[in-house]
């Protein structure tokens, strides 16, 4: 037996020898190449300075994006984190750059108008889009690779599901893809688990710890102000003026926006009615020798598959390991004690991985919407984007942008994503006891599909 102790709860436990390598930590990969900055690196001013022109509630993607827009605008900005800045979901996700949306182009177009359809997707590619763009423009060195995505059929209901969708949405707004017949598979991937898929060539992945590393530099070089372990417990506002509340004091500003996505704190009452967090679960295989990379994941694309709770497959950005996701949504507040589940789930996919051991594990918050949308607004005065959905770099960044447009009242300030209506139902006050119940029903509902 190993004793390993857990970076996120602090606790030592007993594990399995043959499941951890002897570098083990529950910790997100991408922390290794990518710290946490400390509140020295952050520059952190000394005290919250009591005023600003713009507070933004969140350090993350959305937050960072927003900040080094309006800080580049002559705003002076403070930006504050309850936790270490990038200890949210921005250092914790997968790395995939795609155009993710539970609500397909059809459903849109039935539910709120062919035209409210269409531009709700030609804004997720101008945000899939943008990330590129933005990472060449900054100069920001984070591995982005238009590697291309293999969506992996679970059966073959769900393969002629998949592919008429892709038509759909290809004859909707052009987006291309190309059909991988079940006997091709292998081409892809070397499993036996799927009954086909498509590849879909234009999408990507990114070095999330990097991309945002790159995001804290641009922010201190444009002069804003981070502050870490400053929980904000809530915002008064009269109509001009608003007073963020945190635990280390108050500061007053014109502008707020709220960025908190899956960490949206019981505080921030409004907000955390609408947004569900739940738990994503990634695992990093031990160091592989390329022979074994190039016979499982060949094209060294992403992968992930058509099921509602999905299981996803990258390699590390320098094709030493293999990352993997599953799992989404069990309550458990570490991933240390579902590391053996995952690791098992992922043998079954990729059998020539029997006996990989795991160097790391780790856990975060997604955020999930009552509408399955993502959602930017305003209310009562104060901005917020959230609720992403699995699609955080390019609408985070994308959002990001918006929301500082919307401050500086820029003509590119509107988005197909900022509708009147954001849901929540009676009683729920942002505890997400129902979505492990919610994922056993996605899981039975795509068996149904299955069968046909
Ligand atoms: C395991 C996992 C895998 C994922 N994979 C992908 C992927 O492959 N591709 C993709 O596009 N997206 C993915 N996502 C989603 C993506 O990471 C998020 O959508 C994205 O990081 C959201 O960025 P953000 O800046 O809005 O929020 P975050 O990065 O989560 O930042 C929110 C911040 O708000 C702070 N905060 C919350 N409440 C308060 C408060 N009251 N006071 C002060 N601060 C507060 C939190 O501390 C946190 O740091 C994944 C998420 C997870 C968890």
């Amino acid at each position: 037996m190993l004793h390993i102790m857990s970076q996120d709860t602090g606790k030592i436990g007993a594990l399995q020898t043959g499941l951890f390598a002897n570098d083990y930590r529950e910790e997100p990969y991408w922390w290794s190449a990518a710290p946490l900055p400390s509140a020295d690196e952050n520059n952190e001013p000394a005290g919250l300075g009591g005023r600003a022109d713009v507070v933004i509630v969140g350090g993350g993607i959305t937050g960072l994006v927003a900040a080094i827009y309006l800080a580049r605008a002559g705003c002076d900005v403070a930006v504050v984190d309850a936790q270490r800045i990038g200890e949210g979901a921005a250092r914790r996700n997968a790395g995939f750059v795609g155009r993710t949306l539970k609500r397909s182009v059809e459903w849109l177009a039935q539910k709120s108008g062919r035209e409210h359809a269409l531009k709700v997707y030609r804004e997720l590619d101008a945000a899939m889009r943008g990330v590129q763009a933005f990472v060449e423009r900054e100069g920001i060195e984070c591995h982005y690779q238009t590697c291309g995505r293999f969506i992996a059929a679970n059966s073959t209901a769900h393969f002629r599901a998949l592919i008429a969708e892709l038509e759909q949405t290809r004859q909707a707004v052009g987006f291309d893809y190309s059909v991988v017949e079940k006997h091709d598979v292998h081409a892809e991937i070397a499993s036996d688990s799927y009954h086909g898929g498509a590849v879909i060539p234009d999408l990507g992945s990114i070095h999330p710890g990097l991309y945002h590393a790159g995001l804290v530099r641009k922010a201190l070089d444009a002069g804003v102000r981070l502050y870490p372990l400053t929980n904000v417990v809530g915002i008064d506002h009269t109509a001009n003026e608003k007073t963020v509340r945190t635990s280390r004091g108050d500061i007053a500003a014109p502008h707020v926006i709220v960025a908190t996505n899956g960490y949206t704190s019981r505080d921030l009452r409004w907000l955390a009615r609408r947004v569900i967090p739940f738990r994503g679960f990634v695992i990093a295989t031990e160091l592989l020798p390329p022979e074994t990379i190039d016979k499982v994941i060949p094209r060294r694309r992403t992968y992930l598959d058509t099921r509602m709770n999905i299981d996803f497959i990258r390699t590390a950005p320098d094709s030493s390991r293999i990352l993997f996701g599953g799992m989404t949504g069990t309550a458990s507040p570490t991933a240390t004690p579902l590391a053996g589940a995952l690791r098992d789930r992922l043998v079954r996919i990729l059998p020539d991985l029997k006996g990989v051991r795991l160097s790391r594990a780790w856990t975060g918050h997604c955020a999930g919407t009552f509408d399955f949308m993502p959602h930017i607004g305003t209310k009562d005065g104060v901005h917020f984007a959230l609720g992403y959905n699995f699609a955080g770099i390019p609408l985070g960044t994308h959002f990001g942008e918006k929301l500082a447009a919307r401050i500086l009242q820029r003509g590119d300030m509107s988005s197909a994503f900022d509708v009147e209506k954001f849901p929540t139902v009676p009683f729920f006050n942002g505890s997400p006891w129902f979505v492990p119940l919610a994922m056993r029903y996605f899981d039975w509902h795509d068996d149904r599909i299955a069968k046909g």
